[in-house]
């Protein structure tokens, strides 16, 4: 499997662990400490990404309330935006509605499109309710660059952000959603919340991925990326 550049949730424990055992308890002289303040900001500027998994007693217990199923949201990278009500009077999903959506979220570099998971979609309903049925600015959905890894690639993931509404507190209300299996990322250069669905059986995942727009400047080499993969991946 090749792994290229602008992977979502590529992570590094080991550097902040590292970056954690750097602090000694007892008194140190200034020059000693300037060393190992220097050493630690290396350190840190190093780990360009760290995450972990999510234990069960940290995840929601609560059953998910229905959300409004208003959903409108902004395609950055198309330009374009769309407003649907996600259920239909039945009850069920407005099948027009999740094809306007699916159409959305279509890859940017190809224009393919694919049926998201439509769990999603109320996640981000649920998201837009929650913070007084602002437009959701889409940054990323599916994404047809072929990486098994990749939530994107498998139309269950969204990269998302709202005008107005930090990135912090997005990530918090989204974990609040939580109930098993869902990965969210922290993308603080790039001002944005990944949210999604991970395959069957994988456990909950959370991450903060500190590489800039492009998503390129994560760690040095190819080899290091790669051998990252083996971690639950997005
Ligand atoms: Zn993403």
């Amino acid at each position: 499997m090749t792994v290229g550049p602008g992977l979502d949730g590529v992570v590094g424990e080991a550097s902040v662990a590292e970056a954690r055992s750097t602090s000694k308890p007892k008194a140190r002289t200034s020059k000693a400490k300037k060393r190992s303040s220097k050493k630690r900001r290396r350190r840190r500027g190093r780990a360009k990404s760290s995450g972990h998994k999510v234990g069960k007693s940290k995840l929601r217990t609560a059953p998910l309330e229905r959300p409004s199923g208003e959903l409108w949201v902004f395609s950055e990278n198309l330009q374009e935006e769309v407003k649907v009500q996600l259920y239909a009077e039945d009850g069920e999903f407005d099948d027009a509605a999740l094809a306007s959506l699916d159409h959305e979220f279509r890859c940017k570099r190809t224009k393919e499109e694919r049926a998201v998971d439509p769990r999603l979609y109320e996640m981000l309903s649920r998201i837009q309710d929650e913070f007084g049925g602002k437009r959701i600015h889409l940054v990323s959905g599916f994404r047809f660059q072929r990486n098994e890894g990749s939530r994107h690639y498998h139309a269950s993931a969204m990269d998302i952000r709202i005008p107005g509404v930090s990135i912090r507190k997005l990530r918090a209300f989204a974990e609040t959603l939580d109930g098993g299996g869902m990965g969210i990322g922290l993308y603080p250069r790039s001002n944005f919340v990944h949210v999604d669905f991970r395959a069957p059986g994988e456990p909950s995942y959370r991450w903060i991925d500190y590489s800039g727009p492009g998503g390129k400047s994560r760690g040095k080499g190819r080899s290091r990326r790669a051998k990252r993969r083996k971690s639950p991946n997005t």
